[in-house]
Order: C-alpha cells, then sequence, then structure tokens
C-alpha cells in the first residue's frame, strides 16, 4: 500500500475521480503520467468472452475462445481439482487474450428454477456454491489473472432484475445468501467483487452500506476492488459512500463531469482517496509484473478438458435394466437436432465463440458408429413439426438403440428473461411420446442448464443429463453412453415434480417487490422439511457401478473442548466396472429451539475406486458447522443440543447417520407460537401469510414503487410509461433502433429489447457507453413528462457525442472479429 499511498499524494483531484468510473466497456483508465495502465476485464464464468467491439452491439462479436461446460454442469462435478483445472485454464486464455481480471464466478443461489441465468450459477445450496468458487477462484488466480465474484448478492431471478427489491430476512440472508460469497472471499480473495443491480431489502446493492462495507469489508475482510454491475450505479455518489469503488461500464461521463459531481455531493478527498486504492493498487501490480501477453497455451488441451469435464459433470438420471452403457455398435437411431447442433451454452454475457464444436452425430462418426439420424425437431424449433416426427419414427422403429437428444433450446435460458414453465418443448416432448410408441429402448440424452420436468420419464430406458455442456458434448456424450468413462455427476439443485412444489413459487418473478417468505427452506432444505416428494433430489445421481457405505467412526462423541472432530467412513466400490462416488456429509438439528432445515450440506468428496477397492474417506466438522445466524447478536452461534450427522450418496438416500451432543451456552427463544409456519411445513403449497413473514423480519418490511403515472423520474423504465401515448411511441421507436442494432440475431435482440425496457431510464447512459448522455437521460424524462420543448433540445447530441457515435460506426463496419456461431 505505501506506493499507492506514494502516487495518490502525487494524484491530482481529477486523475482521482477518472478511476472511479471505467473507461469504456472493458477497461479502467489509465494514468499515462503515472505510467499506470488501465485494468482489462472480461466475461465470462466458464469461458472468455473477449469483446472487441464496444457498446451494446457487444454480444455479437468476441474473441474464440473454449467454451467449458457452464457453471450448472461444473457444480455437478462435485470436484474441486477437476474446477481447479478449469481455472487454470480459463486463466491461461485470459492471459493468451490480454484479460486482467475474468468476470466470474457468479454464484447465486438457485432460489428458483425458472431463473434465467440458473445455467451460470454453482446450486440452490450455498456451502458447495461457496466451496467450489473457492477452487475456481484459487485456481485463476495462481496464474497471475484475477477473478471478480458476481453478483453480490441477493439476484436470484432475471425478471425486473435492474430494480426489482429482494425482501430476505437476516437468518436466509446470511445463512443461504451470502454464506457462499463469505466462504469464497474469506478463503480464495477473489482481486474483484460485483455488486448485483437489483435492491436488497429496499436498497440498490450498488449504495448498499451493509452489504458493501459492514459484510464485505468489515465482516469478511475484503480488501479487493468492488466493481458494479453494468450500469447498475443509481448514483455515484451514494455508491462511494457505501463502498463501491468503481462504476463500470465507462464512457458515460467525462473526469471532470464525475470530480463536479462528487464535489456536489460533499464526497471528501480522503473518501476518493480511499475508495480509488484497490484499483492503483492493481494497476501498481500490473505495471510492476510487467505483463504482457502470454501466449503459453494449448487450446487443444483445453477442448479435451472440456470433454473430460463434461463427462466428470454428466448426472445419469436413470438406468433400467443396466441398459447403459451401450453394448451397440450398429443399428442405432439418432434423433434429436441437437445432435447436429448442441445445446452447450446460455446467453447473454456469458456466451462465447468457442474454438471449436463437436455435437453427438460429429462424435460418432469419429468412432465409426454405424447409425441413421433424423432431425426429430428443427434447430431451435418448439412447434410440433409432424413430418419431423413421423420421419424420426421411421427411422427408430427397428433400431436396437434410439438415442434421443432434447432439452431446451436458446431461448429458454438466458440473461435478462426467467422461463414461464419448466417444460420442455412441445416439439420435444411429443417426439418421445412417439417414438416411445414404437420403440422401447430409448436413451435420452438431456441438454438444459436447469430443472425441467419429464412425463415421459417411464417410458424410457436411461436418461444422461448432460446440463449445457460446452464445445466437447459430443465426444463426453459418446464416451459416457459406451462406458469408456462412467457418469460420476451428481445433482447440484433438486428437481421438483411441479412448479407450485417450489417453496419460492408463489414469491418469485413479475413484481418488484419480492418477499422471500420461504426463508432458509431453499432447494432441498425445503423438500425434505415438507417430506414432499421431488423428481429428483439434490446430490442424486446414478453410476454404472455400486457403492458401498460402512464404518463410520466419530473422532470425538461431542464437542467437549475440542475444537473439532473428524467423520471417517470407509466406501467400496461394490460392482463390476470402476467409478467414482461423491460422499456427501450433512448435519442437521435434533433437539433444538430453532426452526431448521432437517439437513445442511457441510462436506463431499469425490473418491475414485476400482472394483473391490475401498477407502476411508476423512471429514472434518468444526462447531461453525453446526452454527445459525442470530439475529439478536447478528453473529453465527450454536444452539445447545443435539445433532445428527448424515453420510450418503444424495440428499435423501442416506446410508449411515450418528448422532453429536453439542453443549452451549447459547439458548435461542423458541419461537414456534409466533412462526407456526417455519416449524411445521405441511404438504401443500408452501404458503406463509404477510404477517407471519413480516413477524420473521422483525422490521417494518419497506416496498418501492416506481410511479406509473406522470410525473416520471429517470428511475422509471419505458415499461413504466406504457400507459402513456408518448411512452409507447417511444417504447415503438426504441425497440426498432435495437432491432437494428442485434444485427439480425432474435436471440440477441430479445434480450436486448426485454432489458432495455425493464431498465431504469438512468442507466441507459452507462449501457450505451456514454451514447447517450446524462443530458439526454434529462431530455427523455421531460418528453415523457410532456415538456416537450425543454426535452427534445436535450436531446440534441453534443459535438463530442457525434464524433463518438461516428467512429463507433466506423468500428461497427470493420467488423474485424469472427460472430458468434
Ligand atoms: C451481467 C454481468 C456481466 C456484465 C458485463 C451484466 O449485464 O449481469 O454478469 O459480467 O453485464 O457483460
Amino acid at each position: 500500500m505505501e506506493r499507492v499511498n506514494a502516487i495518490i499524494k502525487k494524484m491530482s483531484h481529477k486523475e482521482k475521480a477518472s478511476l472511479l468510473v471505467g473507461k469504456d466497456f472493458w477497461h479502467t483508465q489509465e494514468l499515462k503520467r503515472h505510467q499506470l495502465p488501465s485494468i482489462v476485464v472480461s466475461d465470462g464464468p466458464f469461458g472468455l468472452r473477449k469483446v472487441e467491439n464496444q457498446g451494446l452491439n457487444a454480444l455479437e462479436t468476441s474473441r474464440p475462445a473454449t467454451a467449458f461446460p457452464t457453471t450448472s454442469a461444473l457444480a455437478s462435478s462435485f470436484d474441486d481439482d477437476l474446477i481447479k483445472e478449469v481455472g487454470t485454464a480459463l486463466a491461461k486464455e485470459c492471459l493468451d487474450q490480454g484479460v486482467d481480471i475474468l468476470l466470474g464466478p457468479g454464484l447465486n443461489i438457485k432460489r428458483h428454477p425458472l431463473c434465467g441465468r440458473n445455467f451460470e450459477y454453482f446450486s440452490e445450496d450455498p456451502y458447495l456454491s461457496g466451496r467450489l468458487s473457492t477452487a475456481l477462484v484459487e485456481a485463476i488466480q495462481a496464474q497471475g489473472v484475477g477473478a471478480c465474484v458476481k453478483h453480490f448478492a441477493v439476484n436470484n431471478q432475471e425478471t425486473k432484475r435492474l430494480f426489482m427489491n429482494a425482501i430476505v430476512d437476516e437468518r436466509a440472508l446470511h445463512e443461504i445468501y451470502l454464506r457462499g460469497f463469505e466462504m469464497v472471499i474469506k478463503q480464495a480473495k477473489p482481486w474483484a467483487v460485483m455488486c448485483s443491480y437489483n435492491q436488497v431489502n429496499g436498497l440498490h446493492a450498488s449504495r448498499n452500506y451493509f452489504l458493501l462495507k459492514e459484510m464485505l469489508r468489515n465482516r469478511y475482510g475484503f480488501n479487493g476492488l468492488v466493481m458494479s454491475d453494468w450500469g447498475a450505479v443509481v448514483d455515484l455518489a451514494d455508491s462511494i459512500k457505501a463502498g463501491l469503488n468503481l462504476e463500470m461500464p465507462g464512457g458515460a461521463y467525462s473526469p471532470s463531469k464525475i470530480s463536479k459531481e462528487l464535489s456536489r455531493a460533499g464526497i471528501k478527498e480522503n473518501e476518493i482517496n480511499e475508495a480509488i486504492k484497490p484499483l492503483l493498487k492493481l494497476m501498481v501490480d500490473k505495471r510492476d509484473r510487467h505483463v504482457t501477453t502470454s501466449h503459453d497455451i494449448h487450446y487443444g488441451d483445453h477442448h479435451n478438458l472440456a470433454v473430460k469435464v463434461a463427462t466428470e459433470a454428466a448426472v445419469l438420471l436413470k438406468n433400467d435394466e443396466k441398459f447403459l452403457p451401450l453394448k451397440v455398435k450398429k443399428n442405432i437411431a439418432v434423433i434429436g437436432n441437437f445432435a447436429l447442433h448442441p445445446r452447450y451454452q446460455g446467453s447473454g454475457s456469458s456466451r462465447i465463440n468457442p474454438r471449436l464444436l463437436e455435437g453427438l452425430h460429429q462424435a460418432l462418426t469419429n468412432h465409426q458408429i454405424d447409425f441413421e439420424y433424423a432431425d426429430g425437431y428443427g434447430k431451435n424449433e418448439t412447434e410440433i413439426d409432424s413430418n419431423k416426427i413421423e420421419e424420426a419414427v421411421q427411422v427408430a422403429k427397428d433400431k436396437d438403440v434410439v438415442i434421443l437428444m432434447v432439452g431446451l433450446p436458446d431461448e429458454y435460458e438466458m440473461e435478462g428473461l426467467d422461463r414461464s414453465h419448466l417444460n420442455l418443448p412441445d416439439s420435444h416432448n411429443r417426439l418421445i411420446e412417439e417414438i416411445a410408441k414404437v420403440n422401447e429402448n430409448i436413451v435420452i440424452v438431456l441438454s438444459s442448464g436447469s430443472p425441467v420436468l419429464m412425463p415421459w420419464l417411464k417410458d424410457v430406458k436411461a436418461v444422461l443429463h448432460m446440463h449445457l455442456a460446452g464445445q466437447g458434448s459430443g465426444e463426453a456424450i459418446y464416451q459416457l453412453v459406451y462406458g469408456l468413462v462412467n457418469p460420476s455427476g451428481k445433482l447440484a439443485e433438486t428437481y421438483p415434480l411441479k412448479l407450485e412444489d417450489v417453496p419460492s413459487h408463489k414469491y418469485f418473478g413479475n413484481r418488484v417487490n419480492i418477499e422471500y417468505r420461504e426463508s432458509i427452506y431453499v432447494g432441498y432444505r425445503y423438500y425434505l422439511k415438507a417430506e414432499k416428494p421431488v423428481l429428483f433430489p439434490f446430490g442424486f445421481g446414478l453410476s454404472y457401478t455400486t457403492f458401498s457405505y460402512k464404518d463410520v467412526e466419530l473422532s470425538h462423541p461431542s464437542f467437549d473442548d475440542n475444537e473439532s472432530i473428524t467423520v471417517k467412513v470407509t466406501i467400496k466400490n461394490s460392482g463390476k466396472v470402476a467409478g467414482a462416488e461423491v460422499v456427501q456429509l450433512y448435519v442437521g438439528p435434533r433437539k433444538t429451539l430453532s426452526f431448521q432445515a432437517p439437513q445442511n450440506l457441510r462436506n463431499f468428496k469425490k473418491v475414485f475406486l476400482n472394483p473391490g477397492e475401498e477407502q476411508s474417506v476423512e471429514f472434518t466438522l468444526t462447531k461453525d458447522d453446526f452454527a445459525l445466524f442470530d439475529v439478536e447478536s447478528q453473529s453465527y452461534r450454536v444452539e445447545n443440543g443435539s445433532y445428527k450427522l448424515f453420510i450418503g450418496s444424495s440428499s435423501q438416500d442416506i446410508r449411515l447417520t450418528r448422532m453429536i451432543k453439542i453443549d452451549s451456552e447459547f439458548e435461542l427463544k423458541d419461537q414456534s407460537e409466533d412462526l407456526p409456519s417455519y416449524y411445521h411445513l405441511g404438504q401443500g403449497d408452501f404458503e406463509v401469510t404477510f404477517n407471519e413473514f413480516n413477524q420473521l423480519y422483525g422490521k417494518k418490511i419497506k416496498h418501492f414503487y416506481a410511479p406509473t403515472k406522470r410525473p416520471f423520474n429517470s428511475a422509471n423504465t419505458l415499461n413504466d410509461t406504457k400507459g402513456t401515448a408518448i411512452g409507447r411511441f417511444i417504447i415503438k421507436k426504441i425497440s426498432g433502433m435495437i432491432k437494428d442494432m442485434a444485427g439480425g440475431d432474435p436471440l440477441t435482440e430479445q434480450v436486448m429489447v426485454t432489458s432495455f425496457l425493464d431498465a431504469p431510464i438512468r442507466s441507459y447512459s452507462a449501457f450505451s457507453g456514454g451514447a447517450i448522455s446524462k443530458r439526454q437521460i434529462r431530455g427523455i424524462v421531460n418528453i415523457l413528462n410532456l415538456r416537450l420543448i425543454s426535452g427534445l433540445f436535450r436531446l440534441i447530441p453534443t459535438p463530442k457525442q457525434a464524433k463518438l457515435l461516428k467512429s463507433r460506426d466506423k468500428a461497427k463496419k470493420m467488423g474485424s472479429v469472427p460472430k458468434v456461431e
């Protein structure tokens, strides 16, 4: 820090202010006078998306990179070492492409299976999310590249993501939504954290003192860079006061404007000095390391790694009569357009331009498997195509095996949009139904980044879930179905039987204020407590072999004076082929006064065993593993009482248990009379009254409302103005403009239109990289309020803006970088 302080002493006010806002979409400002370079940031969590163009059309053009399986798949591997290999590879690609900080991993909790961005997140469980993020961040940073964990915090839906207000009680906030962040920040010390767009308990994350200062800095000891999500800042001065260091993207204001704005808001010099330190430190480190682009990279090896990860992450959901692995190499039908055009990644800022892409059709051809192919449905087609289905039925009819590729098409899973149901497209469901009428030997290969319903489950022999398996998905499927690799993935989230079973279902989606009434009962914590049946439980996954569990031993029967205890268990491969098992350890209360989930994942280990081989697995538990967040003392505490340890192969396949007693002075107040719904969960749909939730919340619930009538302000979205003629006119015009910018890609267009119309007007400036100025924002608001003349006057571009727009047009025309796919 000494070097940083010395530089600060030599910096002008304007130079300091310049560092608080990025230079453009992907760079921070440099300080030429001090020979300090800018920091280059780039998406995304599971593959590099180094964008060459700037601005809103950026989604189209990024440099080719390896598309690894998405985070939801990585999580299903339950394998820290494998994830470390991915981290190392990602960092090497960053070094090759001159990127200093990778904008990932994303570790938001999968509160609801419909969240459009779940494919980018690990799990419904905070321990799993925190532990695997830690592995990824440590590996990335070991190469001298920074990781930026995101989106801090409580960003669990895409609908109205820029301003929705997550209303969450303190226990759930700490135990579920912050815990994973706490783990990765304390253990892996990421270079950066990205705050989320949404509000948390009535305040935007970007200006939330509680989140950014009290939690991140004070409690978790974070001393890196806090950057905003792109366009998340509402008021820069407020954000600086709350602990933000960098508004992204840049381009919307000049350093002198920033400086004036901060002075006007009364931000003092020493506050600015504090705010710029983390970025300055990164700049000084970069200068002193003399970072140059490193080309020590073998993209071919990364492709092989992508294949390996896809095989380790795949989850075998069903395998009747040991149908898999396949024994036949001919007389096989391969049905489904995904075999030709694999669904291997999601849409939005994480979308990668893969260096290579290999589907199942190609992989089977490479391995000289004799198969006949039929489309079954067209590329991205969701409507039933009877001709294609009939053709597929004819192909499938007399075959020994039908490999049927189904899943969610691109537009079902993307940033900016939540799904509206859990079904596969009709075209896929009908295809399975019709083929099942003529052939019972069906292997379903599923490609989706989040749970789906499977009404056809009883009609098929096997289901292999590939998630979104990255650029090597074809080869991975081949290796799995032919048993070259034995499936060992486990579900990192629960697959419900129906949408209404999801505890947050009534409190999710198209509303501004979302009350997290289910509190800590997210995912398996709820299903176990409510004893509600599910399609597939958390932690579930079959293998071509079997494993037996025995000899569980505790180092001590209780904690007494011990800081920790060890739990030992022996696992044996009791089948005939080699394979890996994920041994899972859960803890849960037996006799306590709080309301709690019956089981909480606290450790796991993936072990590879040859047939007949056995291995002893050892876990360490500390008292913290039994703690709950006590709101009164604002700390984690362990309640006096008895607890149970559960060791098993999934959250519902528990093989061994042990009791453990913990003597503690902490006795929680029994709240079962005030909060009956949280103590006794019924089997019906989850419902809690506002009053009871309010009681749990403990203070007045503040709802946030944006006006939907005049006068509008810059916090309004264009969708809020739909009720006015002028609002509708502007929406039409802008949607047309976006269509042009999207360059003919309907997916990009859909994401952009939805994001734009649901974005507060103030954020246009940041989103457009300054092409729309703050003055013009005021102009738009004036026009919406029918102050037409002053509004129009403010819309006229300044000469500087006109120049900027012209240079962008030129860059766009040159189109020097390849298009995605
Ligand atoms: C996303 C972030 C992403 C950023 C830059 C935002 O819209 O929420 O995850 O890193 O854009 O692309």
